[in-house]
């Protein structure tokens, strides 16, 4: 399987056949601007000192401030981190947002530290790279297991580094100092959003839609409370223990889920969707191609490739997740008349709450929480309708669409600034 960049360097050549794109600018979209890699030192609680390695990539910056979240996870690599600031400079255009794209990522079991660690490491990320950020310069917020504590923690750690309080430096802090209540819902707000459309449009009802969700984490978990709330019927749940399938029809509770999940006190949590006795087990490969009507991927990327695309029976894939479909899956989910919402479009409601949070700070004044949910939606909205005529117009699939209109955007921001 190619690497997250290969696939992310595949989809750009896919708009690049579809719209004229000069050779010149092309090569540029190929290569990231800055790469940043950083040894970030942490005193262990045995008294021991471990080095863990850190990435920032900041991909392109012609629409604005580079934008993009931090991930902890023991696979993230390179190429990895490459891939999703690629992903965020095509996400910001698609939404219009003004912003460029970064990522960030520590190789780490974050779950394997203490909560000291955890804190020495996040601050030691900010402290081997804090003259390359900042409000104006690039924005980081939270992403795989890192939550709003960690960007506190990064929050203050700049701040101690400048010398003054800046809550504009990250996203998707807590609400006392900065952040937005809606920022911690957005990206699954977002995507639902887009689903109410599809299913709006299709004439259908939530009460016939049945739903299956990889991944339980801070997307999973809150896009399977508003499709519950709402009327959906969840049919599979997973995370990175396995999956859960319903019983006789039976609907799958996300609130008593999330409560056998979640432990007092702990920053990361040890019990599995798995371990409710409600439902039947699976694993997270038979989730994938499950019988349902709509499959959500809220986890990783390469879930769907070539050796699982046909086997998929969703009709509709809302990908929260970042890069979880390959393009040679694309191609045959396309084949299949399975419609796809791309990661760049559907989990963009996490990267607008941030830039509505981000506003907030450096203007010092604040919206109410149902004011922002309006102004999100309406982005998404807009951003589907915009993809969606791009789409009809070249008769193409809505990720060749997002990824033409975003390289149209960003190009013309690199000719308004004479780079091209
Ligand atoms: P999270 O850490 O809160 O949750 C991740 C979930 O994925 C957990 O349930 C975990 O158990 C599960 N998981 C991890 N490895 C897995 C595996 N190998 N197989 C199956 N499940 C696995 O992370 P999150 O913030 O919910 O992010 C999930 C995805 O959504 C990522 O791709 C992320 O880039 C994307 N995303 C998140 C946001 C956001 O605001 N949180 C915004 C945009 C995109």
């Amino acid at each position: 399987m190619k690497n997250p960049f290969e696939n992310a360097m595949q989809q750009l050549q896919n708009a690049a056949d579809v719209v004229e794109i000069g050779e010149g600018v092309l090569e540029l979209l190929q290569k990231p601007q800055r790469i940043h890699e950083i040894a970030i030192p942490v005193k262990m609680d045995n008294g021991k000192l471990k080095t863990f390695r850190g990435y920032r990539v900041q991909y392109n910056n012609a629409r604005g401030p580079y934008k993009g979240g931090i991930r902890f996870h023991p696979a993230v690599d390179i190429d990895e981190v490459k891939a999703l600031s690629f992903w965020m400079a095509i996400k910001c255009a698609v939404v219009g947002l003004p912003y460029g794209g970064a990522k960030g990522g520590v190789e780490v079991n974050p779950k394997e530290l203490s909560k000291r660690e955890l804190q020495e490491l996040s601050r030691g990320y900010v402290r081997g790279l804090y003259l390359e950020i900042g409000p104006n310069i690039d924005i980081p917020a939270p992403d795989v297991y890192t939550n709003e504590q960690v960007m506190g923690w990064m929050m203050d750690q700049y701040s101690l580094l400048k010398g003054y309080t800046s809550p504009g430096s990250f996203t998707g802090k807590p609400v006392e100092i900065g952040g937005i209540t809606a920022r911690a819902t957005a990206t699954a707000r977002g995507g639902f959003t887009l689903l109410e459309r599809i299913i709006e449009q299709s004439n259908k009802k939530p009460q016939e839609t049945r739903i299956a969700i990889q991944g339980f984490g801070n997307a999973g978990y809150v896009f399977a409370q508003l499709a519950y709330d709402a009327g959906y019927k969840i049919v599979g749940v997973s995370d990175s223990r396995g999956a859960i399938v319903s019983k006789n029809g039976k609907c799958i509770n996300p609130y008593k889920l999330l409560e056998l999940k979640q432990e007092k006190g702990k920053i990361y949590c040890d019990k599995s969707v798995c371990d409710s006795k409600e439902y039947k087990e699976a694993t997270n490969e038979e989730l994938l191609v499950m019988d349902c009507n709509v499959l959500v991927p809220a986890a990783i990327e390469n879930q769907i490739t070539e050796k699982n695309a046909s086997d998929v029976k969703a009709e509709t894939i809302i990908e929260l997740a970042n890069g979880p479909t390959t393009p040679e899956a694309d191609e045959i989910l396309y084949k299949n008349n399975v419609i796809v919402v791309p990661d760049v479009l559907a989990n963009a409601g996490g990267v607008t709450a941030s830039y509505f949070e981000w506003s907030q700070n450096i203007q010092n004044t604040s919206w109410s929480e149902s004011e922002t949910n309006r102004k999100l939606a309406e982005i998404m909205i807009e951003s589907y309708e915009n993809v969606y005529d791009t789409a009809k117009k070249y008769d193409i699939d809505y990720r060749k669409a997002s990824f033409v209109l975003a390289i149209e955007r960003i190009t013309q921001a690199m000719e308004g600034r004479g780079w091209v």
